[in-house]
């Protein structure tokens, strides 16, 4: 049985995986670069160890310097979070090879979905509906034409290697057909050193939807339902939520079975996710699979009441799945937002800096997973998204007030940070409808531009005229009082309200 755990990551992940290390009685280990040193992971685990400098190409990418610190302080495992070598599946073998367990699937299933090519032929030959494209590289243009002819305007040229968003092109017209996948070439070459790209259809009105999975090494394999991720800036997830707004329970179970077939057909083991791109009419189509733990993670968690890293060391102990698909069910409502140190009234420019003043939200139905402090100066050399705030309720109406509730109480100083821009979002009627697609913040500019000050007057003159309102609804007009003198509607209003207190 897994006694150490090193955790191959840093900020919220990195602490994340430790509260569950701590509640199964295994002892964390942290690693940290140099401008780690003060990172709340490396506090709260129990041993942490240095590697390197800032970069992550010099500390937390290197192979080397992770397996050391594994051996030298006698972890039996690795945890890799998400992100950095989470899908490198050469660090996987290596961990393999050194005797250490790797929290996570094989290197053959992290291969297969690493390359969505692989992926998508993959997915073909088990039957799991993929966007229709190509399933080969583009090696001439000509042939991109050809095939661009056949499926129809728009199309998506897409990075084999692709993550994060890059290595994308959208394509309306033939005229931007060249040019377009020239980009995405030079994109995915500099960002993936592999310039591979297919072609896909774009799905109008698309929704991005996901299925947790987990699957034992004993052939077990069941989801943990969807979430619902299209609220999106530049293809990456800025609020996810479980159940989907959208989803009808046939589609769900019909998908459900697709996500744990994706796994199957890799022989997957540990938790994952099937993501797919669902159209207005609840089409559905493979995307790609994420062979790690997600961001998003949490909300499966409370909806599905699993703790799915407890789950993954569970799996990596070789343990067999302890719930059937029947035994699981979703309960309530679940939203995460995530919050970045950036500006979002300032074109979301990164800010990073130091945290004066925190006020974390509190709370019935609130988790924080967080890392930053009063006094800790945010590093400029990772991805900003300093926490992630997860609410739960037993319906959506009431998991968005209480997110509403847990932003307005969430104040940091010293830093901008995207919380203003996600209270925006809470208010937004399409948001509160939820009928959403990817296109929802493009959609809703005018709902989500920052607060200039002559739309602040507007609403200052809004909620004045309301209180009047109130006051003339509310109160009788002057009356005459048992001895004759004149009672003020001021008064008679705070002894209303006081009463009403009581
Ligand atoms: P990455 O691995 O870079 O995150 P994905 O393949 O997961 O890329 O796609 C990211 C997002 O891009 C999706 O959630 C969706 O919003 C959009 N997208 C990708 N493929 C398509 C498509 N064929 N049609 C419409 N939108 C797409």
């Amino acid at each position: 049985m897994i006694k150490k755990i090193l955790v191959a990551n840093r900020g919220e992940i990195a602490i994340r995986v430790m509260r569950t290390c701590r509640e199964m009685g295994i002892e964390s280990v942290a690693v940290f670069s140099e401008a780690d040193r003060n990172s709340m992971h490396v506090r709260y685990a129990d041993e942490a160890y240095f590697i390197g400098p800032a970069a992550s190409a010099e500390s937390y990418l290197v192979v080397d310097k992770i397996i050391e610190v594994a051996k030298h302080c006698k972890a039996d495992a690795v945890h890799p979070g998400y992100g950095f070598l989470s899908e490198n599946a050469g660090f996987a073998d290596r961990c393999e090879q050194e005797g250490i367990i790797f929290i996570g699937p094989s290197s053959f299933a992290i291969n297969t979905m690493g390359d969505k090519i692989t992926a998508r032929k993959k997915m073909l030959g088990a039957g799991v509906p993929v966007v229709p494209g190509t399933s080969e590289p583009i090696m001439e243009i000509g042939k991109a034409f050809e095939v661009i002819r056949q499926i129809g305007l728009p199309v998506m040229v897409k990075a084999s290697a692709g993550g994060g968003g890059k290595g994308m092109r959208l394509i309306h017209e033939e005229s931007e057909i060249e040019s377009g996948i020239q980009a995405a070439k030079s994109e995915a070459l500099a960002a993936f050193g592999n310039d591979a790209v297919y072609i896909e259809k774009y799905i109008d009105s698309p929704h991005h939807i996901e299925f947790q999975i987990l699957a034992d090494k004993h052939g077990h394999c069941i989801h943990l339902f969807e979430r619902e991720c299209s609220v999106q800036r530049r293809h990456q997830k800025v609020v996810e939520e479980t159940p989907s707004p959208i989803m009808t329970p046939e589609v769900r179970k019909e998908m459900g079975a697709y996500a744990v077939a994706a796994a199957k057909a890799v022989n997957y083991s540990s938790a994952g996710t099937i993501e797919f791109i669902v159209d207005d009419t609840l089409n559905y189509y493979f995307l790609e699979m994420n062979t790690r733990l997600q961001v998003e993670h949490p909300i499966t968690e409370r909806v599905v009441g699993v703790d799915l890293v407890k789950e993954q060391i569970n799996i990596a102990n070789n343990l067999p799945l302890r719930f059937k698909q029947d035994d699981l069910k979703q309960n309530g409502h679940a939203i995460e937002v995530r919050i970045y140190a950036e500006d979002p009234d300032n074109n979301f420019m990164p800010s990073p800096g130091q945290v004066k003043h925190i006020t974390e939200p509190l709370g019935l139905g609130v988790r924080h997973d967080g890392y930053v402090y009063e006094g800790y100066t945010i590093p400029m050399y990772y991805d900003p998204m300093i926490s992630k705030l997860i609410v739960w309720a037993p319906s959506r109406p009431e998991a968005i007030e209480r997110m509403k509730r847990a932003l307005y109480a969430y104040k940091i100083t010293g830093i901008k940070t995207s919380i203003p821009f996600l209270s925006r979002i809470m208010n937004t009627p399409d948001f509160v409808k939820g009928g959403y697609n990817t296109h929802f913040i493009q959609n809703n500019k005018q709902y989500l531009k920052p607060n200039d000050t002559a739309s602040q007057r507007l609403r200052d003159v809004a909620a004045i005229t309301t209180f009047i309102d109130y006051l003339s609804k509310a109160e009788p007009k002057t009356t005459v009082s048992n001895n004759g003198s004149k009672a003020s509607n001021w008064k008679a209003f705070g002894r209303k309200k006081s009463l009403n207190r009581l």
